[in-house]
């Protein structure tokens, strides 16, 4: 790296976030992180390329709470605490207008969420930036995918089917009002990572993870790794009012039930934690709603009001 490049990591990237428990940072060969005694690191990379992950012509800032937030979801469905993440930047020129921007809203953000940036590297190709976010929780404590047991209740925060009606923004010709449209924007831009919801999870949910593939998607990778199936109640999908005024309800369903990209917390709830889960839910500590129940029976089905079997045949959205 030229001392120019050099120059230019130290200039927008040196100082972000909160640097709690950062031995030795930005500068080094590698960051130097204290971990505190009883506590466990929770590690994991997202990548977002441009064309892919995002329009090509995305804002830097939009681009920089993406990458982030989608980051934090994970750290949050493992019911863990953002601490330091370092960033590996893929761009096609040192443009220090898109440098600037987005190094201001990825600090604005770290700082919103308390995360440290400790490290990273920086290479010239096509537009790409994948954040590796680090975390604690104390040891024991985390959230799997692989602790359901049938007869747990299965839970959703917020509503879903944002991030796949999002995607709408993208087609040409679409009809949108304005706040619909900014809505959107907001939910495919700046996500919000459950953290809270995540941490208050610990020891009530038996498993968990963010919807970012599709609930069904989703749920099925619970279910395989607890080694289950599930049942969903479709009439129980926390959809949004004006969401519903977007489109016809079966698409709405379907970008619920397959869409992705929700980034809320999908998680099971023993019988035991319940009346825990349902106290939270009630003080308003939680926005979450049951939809369905875990089943020894693998596979994930969709049931309507009466019960029936409804085929569903969209499995979420597949990067490959
Ligand atoms: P090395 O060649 O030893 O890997 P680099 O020249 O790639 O080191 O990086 C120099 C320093 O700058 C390192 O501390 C690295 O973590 C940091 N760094 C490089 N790119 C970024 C970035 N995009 N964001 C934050 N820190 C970065
Ligand atoms: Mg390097």
């Amino acid at each position: 790296m030229s001392l120019n490049e050099f120059s230019l990591i130290e200039h927008y990237f040196s100082a972000i976030g909160q640097a709690e428990g950062v031995v030795l940072g930005v500068g080094d060969d590698g960051a130097l992180l204290d971990i505190p005694a009883g506590q466990h690191l929770v590690v994991s990379v997202d990548t977002l390329v441009a064309g892919v992950h995002f329009p090509l012509d995305a804002a830097p800032d939009d681009i920089a709470r993406r990458a982030l937030r989608v980051n934090l979801s994970d750290l949050a469905a493992m019911g863990a605490t953002p601490r330091w993440f370092t960033l590996a930047l893929t761009l096609p020129a040192a443009d220090r207008g898109w440098l600037e921007v987005f190094s201001r809203a990825l600090a604005m953000d770290a700082g919103q969420f308390g995360c440290a940036l400790v490290g990273g590297d920086t290479t010239a190709g096509p537009l790409g930036i994948s954040i590796q976010l680090m975390g604690l929780v104390p040891a024991g404590r985390a959230l799997t995918r692989s602790g359901a047991r049938a007869g747990d209740h299965v839970f959703v925060t917020g509503t879903l089917g944002e991030g796949a009606a999002a995607l709408q923004l993208f087609e040409p010709g679409l009809k949108l009002t304005g706040t619909v449209r900014e809505h959107l924007r907001k939910r495919f831009y700046q996500p919000t990572p459950r953290l809270q919801e995540g941490v208050k999870l610990r020891g009530l949910a038996s498993a968990a993870l963010d919807v970012s593939d599709g609930l069904l998607a989703d749920l099925g990778h619970i279910a395989e790794q607890s080694a289950l199936g599930a049942e969903l109640q479709l009439s129980a999908l926390p959809l949004a009012p004006w969401l519903k005024k977007l489109a016809h309800a079966e698409t709405v369903q379907g970008w619920a039930l397959s869409g992705g990209d929700d980034y809320e917390l999908c998680f099971t709830v023993p019988p035991a934690n319940l009346a825990g889960i349902e106290g939270m839910i009630t003080d308003g500590e939680l926005v979450a709603s049951c939809i369905g129940r875990m089943t020894a029976r693998v596979g994930v089905r969709c049931i309507d009001d009466s019960g029936e079997l409804v085929h569903v045949d969209r499995a979420g959205y597949r990067h490959f």
